[in-house]
């Protein structure tokens, strides 16, 4: 009856650092990683002891960077807390076209961006419940200075203000329950009526026809009396 949409979902992510963003997106690949691919971003950040280049970032220096800037590189980019961060278009368009939903974890100026080049894009913020909480998980990142851990929570407290900006907002209290929710929402978006490609009779009038005078039970002689 109805032909949808076959091809995936932008679904961009957001929170602020420490807001908890990358435990739902893992959350969301474990549910399913066939159907969800997480885009690789590019950075010109140093390196901090839990990534693993290729994963979490494809590492290069800053005039690496610049230089793909130039060569049109990315389909966003910008300079977050004094270093690059970006989007590589590659794959983007084959895993979308594919039927796969694209994961983008960026921060908000890049996410504004997506929005301007892709209004149709699913963009998500991930809260985190208490600012106290915030910086516990600020400080936790024990590589940052005390004056890195300050601009990042200046940086941060500026964001939650853009959270408006973007469709849905999951406070990240509980983790299964925020990662219940984005799946609510993923799920939600797949049916609205802006997928749907077009609407047709997928059974002919004869048999219509038939079906509308197929002898069943079903009196419906007086129902009005009753419903009155
Ligand atoms: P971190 O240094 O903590 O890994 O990341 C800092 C911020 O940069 C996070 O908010 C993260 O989501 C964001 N970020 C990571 N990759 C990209 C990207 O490709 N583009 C943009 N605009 N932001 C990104």
């Amino acid at each position: 009856m109805i032909k949808e949409k076959k091809t995936g979902q932008l679904i961009v992510i957001s929170s602020p650092s420490g807001g908890g963003k990358g435990s739902v997106i893992s959350g969301l690949l474990k549910n399913d990683n066939k159907g969800r691919w997480l885009s690789v971003s590019t950075t010109s950040r140093a390196i901090r002891e839990n990534d693993i280049p290729g994963e979490t970032y494809n590492f290069v220096s800053k005039e690496e960077f610049e230089k793909k800037i130039s060569e049109n590189y990315f389909l966003e980019y910008t300079n977050y807390v004094g270093n690059y961060y970006g989007t590589p278009k590659e794959f983007i368009k084959e895993k979308l076209n594919a039927g796969i939903d694209v994961i983008l974890e960026i921060e908000i100026e890049g996410a504004s961006n997506i929005k301007k080049l892709i209004p149709e894009a699913l963009f998500i913020f991930i809260m985190p419940p208490s600012i106290k909480i915030l910086v516990d998980r600020l400080k936790r990142r024990k590589t940052d200075s005390y004056e890195k851990m300050l601009e990042r929570f200046h940086t941060a407290y500026k964001e939650i203000n853009e959270v408006t900006k973007y469709n849905y907002v999951v406070v990240n209290d509980d983790l299964d329950e925020a990662i219940a929710k984005v799946e609510a929402i993923i799920k939600a978006e797949k049916c609205r009526v802006d997928r749907i490609e077009e609407v047709f009779l997928d059974t002919k009038e004869e048999e219509i026809h038939e079906l509308l005078m197929e002898d069943d039970d079903f009196d419906n002689s007086g129902i009005g009396d009753k419903i009155l």
